[in-house]
């Protein structure tokens, strides 16, 4: 894709629905904001530790209401902190961990690359992170059914039109099922 923003973006339009709560620290780029409300989706701000800067948990288990589903951990400075408790946390709460690892890429918690474990990691590759491609971003899922929405909604919602792109094929019957994007 195009930008980080746009991967964090298409993660939250093919995980949640709109009108879904997200659970996301206070101290972090305004694109983890605007991904989560451009997919429809409400951020809900939560207080950051003293000690990392990550997510306060503890904070954010009171802004948990029954429409929250999903809880976005920023890796912020490139420190994922306590993964383990923020998976923990969405299992027990039933949330989705939608990670804006844009800080991220090539880091590593307990020796497991970011994005090789988890729910969803998105990275970014704009030119002031780790590594960049001009501009870019990606998203990374063991979620198959989730990563071929993504790949959908960014060729216009155009169900399965990405893959044959590749295969310099093109769709000439369309079957688009929702709102998608024209995203690289
Ligand atoms: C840079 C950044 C993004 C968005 O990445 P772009 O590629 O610039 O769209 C998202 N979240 C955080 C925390 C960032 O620093």
């Amino acid at each position: 894709f195009e930008l980080g923003t746009a991967a964090l973006q298409l993660a939250v339009q093919a995980a949640l629905q709109p009108g879904d709560e997200v659970l996301v620290p206070s101290l972090t780029y305004v694109a983890s904001f605007q991904a989560i409300s451009a997919a429809g989706a409400i951020p809900v701000a939560c207080e950051v530790r003293e000690a990392d800067a990550l997510l306060d948990l503890a904070d954010a288990a009171q802004r948990i209401t029954p429409r929250t589903r999903a809880l976005m951990p920023v890796h912020y400075a490139s420190y994922s902190g306590d993964l383990d408790a923020v998976h923990e946390f969405a299992q027990r709460h039933r949330l989705r961990v939608i990670a804006d690892a844009a800080h991220a890429f090539g880091c590593t918690h307990r020796g497991r690359k970011i994005g090789s474990f988890g729910d969803v990691s998105c990275f970014s590759f704009d030119g002031i992170k780790n590594i960049t491609c001009g501009e870019g971003g990606a998203v990374v899922s063991a979620d198959a059914e989730l990563i071929a929405k993504v790949r959908d909604l960014r060729m216009l919602g155009v169900e399965r039109d990405t893959e044959k792109r590749y295969q310099r094929q093109r769709s000439w019957e369309f079957e688009v099922a929702e709102q998608g994007w024209r995203y690289h």
